[in-house]
């Protein structure tokens, strides 16, 4: 039983934002595409898990757990009366190497160990369970989501923590063939209580390279035309609400200023003007929580991102009308 929802990662949505809004340097166009490959081994891995079943077991995803004064991302922890497993899950492709703690591909060494990492990960949870008063034993795997893949190794001891793709579905099945009663629930509930925001992101786009704007959803361009309600793609046809590219707009701003304030000015700027202060105001009051501080007020966006504010305001009088870009 999956416990919370995969959300695109925030590093993978500032990239997102900022490509749509600049042109990349050639590091940022390579820092995207390998959020991207990673987060798309991990909706693979869910879809997999989906299928092999998972009603005996709890799956946190995509988690920052805080032991001790350390933070720890964890991309999948599954959760059963017996143990708990870590799955860190990569989604390498082409001829692996492993010696003497190094990795290799083609020949060139790789700057991370991911056997250390496992290991790591693995030790936090084995803290957290020596510092609670429920005992859980841990175990850990690296899962090679991509058929592309191949590990040769000396080394012996690795075996028994990779999972390649033609294994996964027996190894998923061995996983779920188990028990989640009250114990699990009460591990669940301590690794819930541990769960923390992702304090590692600390992206700030420079806002002088930003294209303002608002621009349309399926084929990025700026060319809109405004209607009363709408605005209408001049270069692809779709049509879109004021209210969707308000929800854009803000959903950009959130990543591409994480943790700074939203205000009315800062989204003005953004859109270029392209929406009227009252209209602007209205939207704000219906998707953003507000909180007052004196004579200021800050606003924070209600939901995780564009995609997750689009599914609240599905069924609204003025519709969308998406020209499907080839
Ligand atoms: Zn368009």
């Amino acid at each position: 039983m999956f416990i919370n929802y995969r959300e695109i990662p925030v590093e993978l949505l500032y990239y997102n934002a900022l490509s749509a809004r600049s042109e990349l340097s050639r590091n940022e166009k390579y820092q995207m595409k390998i959020l991207k490959k990673g987060f798309e081994g991990e909706c693979l891995y869910d879809k997999i898990f989906e299928e092999t079943g998972h009603s005996n077991v709890y799956i946190f995803r995509d988690v920052y757990l805080k032991v001790g004064n350390t933070v720890t991302q964890y991309d999948s922890i599954v959760i059963t009366d017996n143990k708990v497993t870590v799955n860190e899950i990569k989604n390498f492709h082409g001829d692996y190497h492993y010696t003497k703690d190094d990795w290799y591909r083609n020949g060139t060494s790789l700057e991370d160990d991911a056997f250390a990492q496992l290991r790591r990960a693995k030790g936090k949870l084995m803290k957290l369970s020596k510092n609670s008063s429920v005992k859980f034993e841990v175990d850990a795997a690296l899962i090679f989501i991509n058929d592309d893949f191949r590990l040769t190794s000396e080394n012996d001891g690795i075996w028994d923590k990779v999972i390649v793709r033609s294994h996964l579905r027996s190894y998923l099945h061995s996983l779920n063939n188990s028990q989640k009663g009250d114990k699990a629930k009460k591990i669940a509930n301590i690794i819930n209580n541990n769960k923390v925001n992702n304090i590692y992101f600390n992206e700030k786009a420079d806002i002088n390279r930003l294209r303002l704007g608002i621009y349309c959803g399926e084929c990025k361009s700026f060319k809109q035309v405004k209607r009363r309600f709408h605005f209408t793609c001049s270069n692809c046809g779709t049509t879109e609400t004021n209210e969707t590219h308000f929800l854009r707009a803000l959903s950009d701003h959130k990543f591409l200023f994480y943790n700074q304030p939203i205000t009315k000015k800062s989204i003005l700027y953004l859109i270029n003007n392209q929406l009227t202060k009252s209209t602007l105001a209205r939207f704000m009051n219906a998707h953003c929580n507000i909180e007052k501080r004196g004579r200021s007020s800050t606003h924070t966006f209600k939901y995780y991102d564009f995609n997750d504010a689009l599914k609240t305001t599905a069924g609204r009088r003025y519709k969308n009308t998406i020209v499907k870009f080839e």
